[in-house]
């Protein structure tokens, strides 16, 4: 979770109320809640419900009222309608797909990171970070305004395994469906509500892979630009993605409203073969050329995320190639200190390689912004609160894969390619599904 790392973004003045979580939720698995979650029912779905219930049509319109308008937790709140329906309805649909919430505030509270209990037992996480108006004009306008950004998950635990992330560590869990996705923005809205603020934007940089569930995200998206539903322009939403090229030449097609960011974090195969496994199926030329033709189409400037990591990928070199490969296009790059986790023997880049870097991409003709990790006392890199509640991987399995990072990252700095297979579940991932289309 990163944030640009301007003056006015400094931490003065947040409260630290809500420090100490009451339960400490803990993975479990048993079987999932089979009732679909209210916000994530397609169009009609509601109306079809009533009908066979012999209920009026104008009923769907005071459920969908109390979901987005009321943002209600539970079936019972919802008091226009009568007794009778409202317990039909809670048989048959969940107001709430999220079982319970632990909140851990960070950055003297700037930053609220909140693991959700899903009801099969899994943990997904999502992160709300405030940024204070900075900057004034002569009016005394301020330049920049007031955001409350939320970083959301699309799955429990991610199939792609990047080294350097504590979400790639847990493995794949389970995609979202739409409510579950849904949900953990009304639950961030509901804390808003209750301060008199609201949510300005929403990045799908939380858990996970949304391309690789990109239906459903995409379901959710709609819900969230939608004026009846959540009604957050989708010029406000962000989807980052590891690079999964159909999955991008699918969203160009759709011509979207929201922005693309590409994790790209190497500009040179051999090591991005290492650092992003999915490059191994779709390597670094044919994801930018899908970026290119993205941005040609939409007239939208792709976000490329770039993790600076200490002697691996911070070089003169994969500078220089950075900018060769993004010179001329419309392209932004955001360049993030790692954040240290556990399983990993890398370091971030320190402050003053990360300016001679942007600089370095400057001199070579591309945009680059340092951004500062967000939440990093809370556990707040990607992933990283929800891993340490699965347990500390046993000693020698971290010693282990330290081992593999440092050989795959030597071999790849040497400039060898990577001819490992993908990782069984990462294949499974990535066909037949979104690669037929
Ligand atoms: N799977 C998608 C979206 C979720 S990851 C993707 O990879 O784009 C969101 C961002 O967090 C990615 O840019 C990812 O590279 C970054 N991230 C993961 N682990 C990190 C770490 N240890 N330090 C800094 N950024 C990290
Ligand atoms: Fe998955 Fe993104 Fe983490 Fe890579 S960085 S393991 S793609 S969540």
């Amino acid at each position: 979770m990163t944030e640009p790392s301007a003056p006015g973004d400094e931490l003065a003045g947040a409260t630290t109320s809500e420090r100490a979580p009451s339960v400490t939720l803990r993975a479990q698995r048993h079987a999932k809640d089979p009732r679909p979650g209210l916000s994530g029912l397609p169009d009609g779905a509601l109306e079809a419900w009533l009908a066979a219930e012999g209920q009026p049509a104008y009923r769907a319109k005071q459920i969908r009222d109390g979901v987005w308008r009321q943002n209600a937790a539970a079936v019972e709140e919802l008091l226009t309608l009568p007794a009778a329906l409202r317990s039909r309805l809670d048989a048959a649909f969940r107001a709430d797909t999220i079982a319970a919430d632990e909140v851990t505030v960070s950055d003297k509270g700037l930053t609220e990171k909140t693991l959700h209990l899903l009801s099969d037992g899994a943990l997904i996480e999502s992160v709300l970070m405030h940024y204070p108006a900075r900057g004034r004009d002569d009016a005394g306008r301020p330049v920049h305004r007031e955001r409350h950004t939320l970083c959301i998950s699309s799955q429990a635990g991610c199939a792609v395994g990047c080294p350097f992330c504590a979400t790639g560590e847990l493995g794949f869990g389970r995609d979202l469906d739409t409510a579950e996705i849904l949900d953990q923005v009304r639950h961030a809205a509901r804390r808003m509500t209750a301060r008199g603020g609201h949510l300005t934007n929403v990045v799908f940089m939380g858990m996970g892979e949304p391309l690789l569930n990109l239906d459903r995200v995409l379901e959710a998206v709609e819900a969230l630009s939608d004026p009846e539903r959540f009604g957050l322009g989708a010029r406000h939403v962000v989807i980052s993605t590891s690079g999964v090229v159909p999955g991008i030449r699918r969203l160009t097609q759709l011509n979207p409203q929201f922005t693309l960011a590409i994790s790209l974090h190497a500009a040179r195969d051999p090591l991005r073969d290492v650092l992003v496994p999915l490059n191994r199926r779709w390597p670094v030329s044919e994801v930018v050329a899908a970026a290119r033709d993205h941005a040609r189409k939409t007239g939208r400037r792709i976000s490329y995320e770039y993790v600076m990591i200490s002697g691996v990928n911070d070089t003169d070199v994969d500078a220089d190639a950075l900018a060769a490969l993004l010179r001329g296009d419309l392209a932004h790059v955001n360049l993030i200190p790692m954040n240290p986790v556990a399983h990993t023997p890398w370091q971030a880049s320190s402050s003053e390689r990360v300016t001679h870097f942007a600089a370095r991409l400057h001199d070579g003709g591309v945009g680059a912004t340092v951004r500062r990790n967000r939440g990093q006392d809370a556990g707040a890199a990607c992933g990283q609160l929800a891993a340490d509640r699965a347990g500390e991987p046993p000693a020698p399995a971290v010693a282990h894969r330290r081992d593999l990072i440092v050989r795959q990252s030597e071999a790849a700095l040497r400039g060898d390619r990577n001819v490992e297979r993908l990782p069984v579940d990462l294949e499974a991932a990535v066909s037949p599904r979104t690669a037929a289309r």
